[in-house]
């Protein structure tokens, strides 16, 4: 009988300009992306949402979660905006990160670049949206509400 090659899910790979890791138990959120949508988990004992996503709840100490979409708006909470960046981010500065607040949960990204510096005020309404970097790699940007 022929040994089955065991398959790796490293679906993470396809994330960010530099992909820190490529097997995690929340690989559903790349196929989530490829297919257009932000998504986040929601432990189903305690309510807490989680963003990143993660497979276990700190709080109920089980793995009872389900997915949900990041969508309406959320507010920003801070940004900065970054001259230097880390190793394999050079040619994206400058960039700017930031906080939006959605209620239940807060979500950290970028900024899309399509936006000047002068429309970026902490309040502004923003929504997060799925970005195609050039290099065929998969990540999320906000944008003005
Ligand atoms: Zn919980």
């Amino acid at each position: 009988m022929a040994k089955k090659k065991k398959e790796v899910d490293d679906r993470f790979k396809k994330f960010g300009t530099v992909s820190f890791t490529a097997i995690t138990k929340v690989n559903d959120f790349i196929t989530h992306l490829e297919e257009g949508r932000l998504m986040g988990t929601r432990c189903k004992d305690c309510g807490l949402h989680f963003f990143p996503p993660r497979a276990d709840c700190y709080q109920c100490l089980t793995s009872n979660m389900e997915w949900f979409e990041v969508s309406g708006t959320g507010k920003l909470v801070t940004y900065s905006t970054l001259k230097y960046g880390p190793v394999g981010f050079e040619d994206d500065l400058p960039y700017t990160i930031a906080l939006l607040d959605f209620g239940d949960y807060k979500v950290f990204g970028r900024i899309s670049k399509d936006m000047s510096e002068e429309d970026i005020k902490v309040g502004l309404n923003m929504k997060a949206a799925v970005n195609h970097l050039p290099n065929g790699q998969l990540n999320y940007v906000f944008e003005k509400a």
